[in-house]
């Protein structure tokens, strides 16, 4: 496993509209892109730190999984995104023969066109965990 570095932080928001404020008026940075990604039912903004992003997520359905999440628990980081050398697939399948219980068996398509897939957080100490690569590496 060769991971490089943290790509994002997500962040379980109620209200891009609220949050987005926050980050730019607040914190300073700028928010770059708004996306939404139908299939997660959601709606992205991102802010970049460094290397890393921020990757604030608004349901756009209280049944898809961002609405779920911030019923049961609120507000708050939702997962860990790290980005991966040697390819998500190759990750995944090196992961599950180390008896690591994956959400993704492939890697699907993410926000930004990355290459993503969530390791299950019973697998991962709690933390719901991303890898990620560019697509084409
Ligand atoms: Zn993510």
């Amino acid at each position: 496993m060769k991971l490089t570095h943290i790509e994002h932080i997500g962040i379980a928001v109620k209200s891009l509209e609220v949050a987005i404020p926050f980050y730019e008026e607040m914190l300073g940075l700028k928010c770059y892109a708004v996306e939404e990604v139908a299939d997660q039912k959601v709606k992205t903004a991102f802010f970049k730190i460094g290397q890393t992003k921020i990757e604030l997520l608004e349901s756009t359905d209280p049944e898809g999984p961002i609405g779920k999440f911030i019923e049961k628990k609120g507000e708050g980081i939702h997962h860990i995104a790290f980005a991966t050398e040697e390819g998500v697939q190759k990750s995944l399948d090196e992961l599950a023969g180390k008896g690591v219980q994956l959400i993704d068996k492939s890697p699907r398509k993410g926000a930004e066109g990355l290459n993503i897939a969530f390791l299950h957080p019973k697998s991962t100490v709690g933390v719901l965990t991303e890898l990620c690569e560019e697509p084409g590496k």
